[in-house]
């Protein structure tokens, strides 16, 4: 029958949390449940519980970076066996059948990926599914990813959102040992695209808004850092850049990134502001910065994920992440939107129940 589950839920737009109880589909012969050990905090998820889209469904159980320990399988599943680690990122199910799913797109399903949370599972009449804020989950094992034994699962969750969403769009655009690139701004997801640029020998410059984070790009392996409030700094960064990845939640000026492209160079845009704050860009400001490309990017599909999540723990890349009981989301959610988080909050699931 339908497995019960116990969460940490908003029930109206005010990021505040209350213990939820609530089921999910039974463990069908394909499925794998999963006793989730760490959830990390997206700032999807906040942009999501606060309304900031689309109309949020309440309760409304955030978390799609999501890591833990196989604790059912379905018969017919191969992939893992109970005791396994296994990470759920944003897509927990699709139709399957399409030429994007075929091609191990499945963000770009036909009918529609079926997000970890508010999203119609149409494979299951239609529930709303609810995330990672929880101590369980149930899923498609297709759609659960592989976690290696040696993986520091403390630090793993993160890769499973911020990893492959910036992960993607740097090998979409083939970005190459030497390449002069630039990462706007230095959050969860940004902290990330510096360390997989970084590895790859790229030369990284990365714009945020304050002087708290100069000494930690440089940490991160970083070249130069550009406060974007400091005009002095600005100067001189046009037309340097090969790709430039924005991961910027809020209102900004993006003509003002494209004019750093070189020519052909790329742009993936991936941060996802509130409807109130998209940033716009003129047709004319593009045909004025001519011949460079700007492209928005989508997490990444199930194969992608698992190549990611593969190269980042060989590589021993990680989030630096601050480890918090379940009775703490409501500070940091308020952390994260002031800009106060480094660079990524993992919730400590075994702490529901204290
Ligand atoms: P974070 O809040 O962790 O990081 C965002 C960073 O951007 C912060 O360091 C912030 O600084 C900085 N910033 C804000 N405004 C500016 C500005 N004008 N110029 C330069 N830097 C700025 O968020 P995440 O990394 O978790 O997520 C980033 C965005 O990506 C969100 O909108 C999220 O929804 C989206 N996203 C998109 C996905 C996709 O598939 N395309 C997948 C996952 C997330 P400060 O904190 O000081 O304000
Ligand atoms: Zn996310």
């Amino acid at each position: 029958g339908r497995v019960w589950a116990k969460g940490m839920a908003m029930t109206s737009k005010e990021p505040h949390f209350t213990p939820l109880e609530f089921t999910r589909h039974a463990v069908g012969d394909n499925d794998i449940l999963i006793d989730i050990m760490y959830s990390g905090i997206c700032h999807s998820d906040i942009h999501m519980g606060k309304n900031e889209w689309r109309p949020t469904t309440y309760p409304y159980v955030g978390g799609h970076e999501i890591a833990g320990r196989v604790a059912k399988v379905g018969k017919n599943v191969t992939k893992f066996k109970v005791g396994d680690y296994a990470g759920i990122g944003c897509i927990i199910n699709s139709c399957g059948e399409c030429d994007h799913c075929k091609k191990g797109e499945e963000q770009f399903c036909e009918k529609g990926m079926i997000g970890t949370y508010q999203s119609k599972d149409y494979k299951h009449n239609d529930e709303i599914t609810q995330g990672g804020y929880a101590n369980n989950y149930v899923v498609s094992e297709k759609y659960a990813i592989k976690i290696p034994k040696n993986a520091d699962m403390k630090r793993v969750a993160p890769l499973l959102c911020a990893g492959v969403t910036t992960y993607s769009p740097i090998h979409f655009s083939n970005v190459k040992k030497g390449d002069t690139v630039a990462v706007a701004g230095l959050g969860g997801l940004g902290h990330m695209a510096v360390q997989y640029l970084v590895k790859l020998g790229a030369k990284v410059t990365i714009f945020d808004l304050t002087e708290e984070k100069r000494a930690d790009a440089k940490r991160l392996g970083a070249v130069a850092y550009v406060n974007v409030n400091n005009p002095v700094e600005l100067k001189g960064q046009n037309e340097k850049f090969s790709f430039i990845i924005s991961t910027i939640p809020a209102k900004y000026d993006p003509v003002m990134y494209v004019n750093m492209l070189k020519m052909g160079g790329e742009m993936a845009i991936v941060g996802l502001p509130a409807n109130e704050n998209t940033p716009t860009m003129t047709s004319s400001a593009l045909v004025y910065a001519a011949h460079r490309k700007v492209y928005g990017s989508l997490i990444g599909g199930i194969p992608e994920t698992q190549e990611m999540l593969d190269y980042s723990v060989a590589n021993n890349i990680y989030p630096e992440v601050e480890i918090i009981p379940a009775n703490k989301i409501d500070e940091a959610y308020q952390n994260v939107i002031d800009g106060k988080v480094k660079f990524r909050y993992v919730i400590d699931m075994a702490t529901l129940n204290s």
